[in-house]
């Protein structure tokens, strides 16, 4: 079986190499995605209320890192978790194969037989599978895990972080570097222009059809900036 098989076979079953990166790089999007419009929300709604810069510059510094370290640590919480799961999954099949390799092989044959190859064929594949490395083969078609490839929540963690401050930075810097004048424009712009780009990347990523998706995620970061910037507006006209 060549790479390219070999990748496309696992995406299908259950997220192999290829998926895996996918899968990154589609958590790396929705990341900046959150962060544009976490970020961008924000400092429009401190913008109804305010025109000093500094306090833009603070409230989208704080809303940035208080964001992404969120992200960081939910993503870590979250990952760990999984991994402890596929962990405890594993040390049961090695059991279960130190107590029972022929209740295992035949659970084997079946899973194998499900997957469309007749009892003989399926019987031959579970022996020769067994016997290169039966927690691998046991692992792969009954748990979908490579036992290899395990994610590592450090990595996930940092990951959400850094896609989260990429996509900040941009409301931030549109909000704080244009004149007073120009800000909002500037910062509504740039921000609906990065969310064509993010719904359509996620939407490419994940297989869908990007139209509808690009139109859900503008008109999502729209209607947050429009009510954060009304409730601010409201504030500051009342002196809060
Ligand atoms: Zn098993």
């Amino acid at each position: 079986m060549s790479d390219g098989e070999r990748e496309g076979r696992h995406e299908e079953s259950h997220g192999g190499a290829l998926g895996t990166r996918l899968n990154w790089l589609r958590a790396g999007v929705l990341g900046a995605n959150d962060g544009v419009v976490s970020t961008a929300g924000l400092v429009v709604g401190v913008a109804g209320a305010s025109a000093d810069r500094g306090t833009l510059l603070t409230a989208g510094l704080a809303g940035l890192l208080a964001g992404s370290m969120s992200m960081a640590a939910g993503e870590y919480v979250s990952v760990n978790t999984q991994r402890d799961a596929e962990k405890a999954a594993l040390a049961v099949e090695r059991r279960e194969l130190r107590e029972d390799p022929e209740a295992e092989l035949d659970e084997l044959t079946r899973l194998l037989a499900e997957r469309g190859l007749s009892h003989d064929v399926a019987r031959e594949a579970a022996e020769q599978l067994t016997a290169r490395d039966a927690l691998r083969a046991h692992a792969d078609v009954e748990l979908g895990i490579d036992p290899d490839a395990l994610t590592n929540p450090w990595h996930a963690a940092w990951a959400s972080f850094l896609s989260f401050t990429a996509g900040a930075l941009l409301p931030l810097l549109a909000i704080v570097l244009p004149p007073a004048s120009a800000r909002l424009a500037v910062t509504v712009c740039s921000v609906l222009a990065a969310l064509v780009l993010t719904g359509w990347a996620s939407a490419r990523l994940g297989g869908a059809p990007p139209g509808r998706a690009v139109v859900r995620n503008v008109a999502g970061g729209a209607a947050a900036m429009a009510i954060t910037y009304a409730v601010g507006a409201l504030l500051g006209a009342a002196g809060a």
